[in-house]
């Protein structure tokens, strides 16, 4: 092309696009159809959610919501709701907040970024704390430090393990300082309940990064993770730069930091069930436990 073509106006139309609603844009469309991300195959929904939203063909593990969550993974109808009434204010005054809480209520169906509650799996019970990376990213605002720290202590008061699936963002912005002091009071809920002999179980799955990636997600006495999960405190670029290194391909997977250390093992979701009661199992004190 002549330079001077540039410039005139026999130049193609710019193309026009369609709109691609929200909800196909989603992992999981709502439609019949799903298309994994990882092998790009396509299969019926239906199949794979009966799969755990397990890929067919690869193994890709989709998010799963903190219902879906509870629905694999504990006993069918064992599951009671702690503190899901507890409601986020805007402290800050910070602007829209409130707004985009009030959508994402609307959109997840749920109250905060995660679920709380007692439950068992197979015949154990436990108290469990689910996150749920669709309301507000998954981030940590008070409210969602505050039903992790009340779950920890209600497992202390049961003497039953603390089960936690992890997925967020990190810190949520608009709750400023408030948002960073859940590390610590998550923590010190923990240190306790462990100092009691309580048993902690972490699962992160995909993504957990920023500050619960760096407090409660890291602080079980088993620290798991799904396969290709991401797990970072910082992101890759800003450790990058900061090092001025260039980082290998799978730095802040799952498989890269149980290779370095970080995890003890990386849970199949389609296993998931049968490796937590293993290891319930292994910490069972003797005698029956009262509920
Ligand atoms: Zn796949």
């Amino acid at each position: 092309m002549a330079l001077k073509d540039l410039f005139t106006k026999n130049q193609p139309k710019k193309k026009k696009y369609a709109t691609i609603p929200e909800t196909a844009k989603n992992d999981v469309p709502e439609g019949i159809m799903s298309k994994c991300p990882s092998c790009k195959k396509i299969m019926y929904t239906k199949e794979l959610v009966k799969n755990a939203k397990v890929c067919l063909h690869c193994g890709f593990h989709f998010q799963m919501t903190a219902k879906e969550r509870i629905d694999s993974f504990i006993d069918e109808g064992s599951f009671e709701e702690l503190n899901e009434e507890i409601v986020s204010m805007n402290p800050l005054n910070f602007p829209g907040y409130l707004e985009k809480l009030e959508k994402d209520r609307q959109k997840s169906n749920l109250n905060e970024a995660v679920v709380t509650g007692m439950g068992s799996v197979n015949g154990h019970k436990i108290v469990l704390a689910i996150m749920d990376a669709s309301f507000r990213m998954g981030s940590m605002g008070s409210v969602v430090g505050e039903k992790i720290t009340r779950a920890v202590e209600k497992a202390d008061e049961l003497s039953v393990p603390f089960i936690i699936f992890t997925a967020s963002g990190g810190a949520r912005m608009q709750e400023g300082a408030l948002s960073l002091m859940q590390m610590a009071k998550t923590s010190v809920a923990l240190k306790k309940f462990s100092n009691n002999g309580g048993l902690i179980i972490s699962i992160m799955t995909h993504p957990t990064t920023g500050g619960v990636s760096a407090s409660f997600a890291s602080l079980g006495d088993y620290n798991f993770a799904e396969p290709g999960a991401l797990i970072a405190f910082a992101g890759r670029r800003v450790i990058e730069q900061s090092i001025r290194e260039e980082l290998p391909e799978d730095f802040q997977t799952a498989e890269f930091l149980l290779k370095h250390g970080q995890l003890d093992a990386i849970l199949p979701r389609l296993e998931m069930v049968e490796q937590i009661t293993n290891i319930l199992e292994i910490h069972q004190p003797g005698g029956e436990l009262e509920w």
